[in-house]
């Protein structure tokens, strides 16, 4: 017969991993599946380094959810004596009044968060790789910095390994159901049961949710480029991570190298749309031309010809916040998704609200913003 579990987490990277990571703290008896072997690069938890920032320009509700975050990630590292998050300053970028400067202020007011207002020529002394108009500023936030994804979930997935986690590699869960009061799952090599089940597969969950919801899957392609002078003004030290205002509907951000993989700068909006088996992977030079350009301009001591590229996946929401909560059928089913390029910051964070889902029925943290039936009400 085969073995009943607590809980089955389907799909174990940024979220998945964390979630795992928190039901085994409870003592709790967990099976995590996967389709490939987290960390991977086929998701959206790859590519050396994720900002991480509290001051939150989308919305002045997530800085509760970001101080947590911060304080699980270094609880984790900790634990796992490997250093996840490097607090090196961030800036936010453009004129005035845009909404990058504007929802940056307003959020780090609301929650007394530390800032400093630079000028165009400020900036200038103080972090010489950036080239801002006369007519832009910055909010300097000290304590953001970067996350290191692959190191975030191989600490997650060690720790819960070491506790007692069952986990399947390689395995492609194809549905799930509920079955006599419980929950069974159908992967390509086996069927496993539980009373709870985490829904957490990143792009591939509008396969996997089992009711409408208009998540859209985007491939993004982020570059690395190398410097062409004056290497040290890219180092972690003299180099912040930013979000910068370009035009009204495109933002770029970026962070520097820690690994000698080069300067991160990309675009945060555009992208092709489809499905994550659905989309091409190969990126035309044609694609990149754009970035280019517009690191010559803002960033000239990069070589945009020394650039490295990859690919990744956003999956959006029409709001842009984040699909978390009880799955609207099904009691004991959590689902975590639709993180629209800005949820790997939250993962500690988002870990322990799945366990608190699944395990109590209900969590102490506000996340009424992410509702999963706001789109069926609207
Ligand atoms: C280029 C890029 C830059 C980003 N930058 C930032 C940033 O700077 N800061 C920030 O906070 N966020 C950032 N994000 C967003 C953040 O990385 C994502 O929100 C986060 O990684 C999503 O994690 P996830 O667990 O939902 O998805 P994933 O990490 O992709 O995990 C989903 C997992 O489910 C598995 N899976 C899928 N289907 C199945 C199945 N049928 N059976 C079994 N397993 C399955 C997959 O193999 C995968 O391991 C960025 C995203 C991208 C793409």
């Amino acid at each position: 017969m085969n073995k009943t579990y607590d809980v089955i987490v389907i799909g174990l990277g940024g979220m998945g991993s964390a979630a795992a990571y928190h039901l085994m703290k409870k003592g709790l008896r967990v099976l995590g599946i996967d389709r490939f072997q987290p960390p991977h690069q086929f998701g959206s938890s790859h590519g050396h380094t994720r900002i991480f920032r509290e001051a939150y320009l989308e919305g002045a509700s997530y800085v509760p959810l970001a101080q947590r975050a911060h304080a699980l990630w270094r609880r984790l590292e900790e634990e796992s004596g490997k250093d996840l998050l490097a607090e090196i300053g961030g800036v936010m970028i453009g004129p005035e009044n845009c909404e990058i400067v504007q929802g940056t202020i307003t959020s780090a007011k609301q929650y007394n968060l530390p800032y400093e207002m630079l000028s165009a020529k400020e900036m200038a002394k103080r972090f010489p790789a950036f080239y801002l108009a006369e007519d832009e500023v910055a909010v300097y936030e000290k304590t953001a910095g970067v996350l290191f994804p692959e190191a975030c979930i191989e600490a997650c997935l060690k720790i819960a390994i070491s506790e007692g986690l069952e986990i399947k590699t390689d395995e492609r869960v194809l549905k799930w159901g509920q079955e006599g009061g419980g929950i069974t799952v159908y992967t390509e090599k086996g069927i496993y049961k539980a009373e709870k089940l985490v829904i957490s597969a990143g792009a591939w969950n509008p396969d996997l949710f089992g009711f409408t919801i208009p998540l859209e899957v985007q491939r993004k392609v982020p570059t690395w480029f190398q410097a062409m002078n004056k290497p040290e003004i890219f180092n972690p030290d003299q180099f912040p991570i930013f979000c910068w205002h370009y035009t009204n509907d495109l933002n770029i951000y970026g962070m520097p190298g820690f690994h000698g993989e080069g300067t991160k700068v990309a675009f945060h909006q555009g992208g092709l749309i489809g499905t994550a088996d659905g989309l091409d992977r190969e990126v035309s030079s044609e694609e990149i031309a754009p970035i280019q350009r517009l690191v010559a301009e803002r960033f000239p001591d990069l070589n945009i010809n020394d650039v490295t590229i990859d690919t990744c996946f956003y999956t959006n929401t029409p709001d842009g916040h984040f699909v978390l909560g009880k799955h609207p059928n099904y009691d004991n089913v959590a689902i975590a998704g639709g993180f629209s390029g800005h949820g790997f910051k939250f993962c500690s964070v988002i870990g322990e609200i799945l366990s608190d889902l699944v395990i109590k029925g209900k969590t102490n943290h506000d996340i009424t913003l992410f509702d999963p039936v706001r789109f069926q009400k609207s």
